[in-house]
Parts: C-alpha cells; sequence; structure tokens
C-alpha cells in the first residue's frame, strides 16, 4: 500500500521505471543538459544510477534527445568520470 504512494519515474536509458533515488535526474538549462537539483522545476529526464545505462545514453544521445538540448564537453566529461567511478 506505502509503496504506490512512492513516484516513479523512467529511466531514458533502458526504459525501467525505479523511484527517485535510484536516478540520476537531469534538466535543462540555457538549452544545455545539467544535472537537476533537488526540487528543480519544468523538463526531466531520468538515468539509473547504473554504469551501462549512462554508458547507453552517452552512445545515443538519448538525454539530448528527450530533453531537446545539448550535452556541453564538460558535461559528458561528468557522466564519464560517473561511469568510470561506478566501475
Ligand atoms: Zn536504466
Amino acid at each position: 500500500m506505502e509503496e504506490a504512494r512512492i513516484p516513479h519515474r523512467m529511466c531514458t536509458a533502458c526504459g525501467k521505471r525505479r523511484i527517485k533515488e535510484e536516478l540520476f535526474c537531469f534538466t535543462v538549462e540555457a538549452g544545455c543538459v545539467v544535472f537537476a537539483a533537488s526540487g528543480h522545476n519544468g523538463r526531466s529526464a531520468y538515468l539509473c544510477r547504473d554504469k551501462n545505462c549512462i554508458g547507453k545514453a552517452l552512445k545515443k544521445g538519448s538525454l539530448s534527445k528527450s530533453l531537446k538540448a545539448q550535452m556541453t564537453p564538460e558535461f559528458l566529461e561528468k557522466l564519464s568520470e560517473i561511469v568510470e567511478n561506478a566501475g
């Protein structure tokens, strides 16, 4: 019963639905994809805290597509770092 009230979000890479705590949240700032601050408003996209999903999203550009925004080199670097550290 309790579980039904927890909002689930869909991972852009694998399409699985998870609770927010298990996902990275991204949003758009000045036309670029950024990590969303907690409590932000507006368009958002999610990725599992999983290097496979992040890697997949990097390769396919799924974040850019779903947010209709660009991924800056800085942002890509940050994501790659996360992938490496998760490995
Ligand atoms: Zn995923």
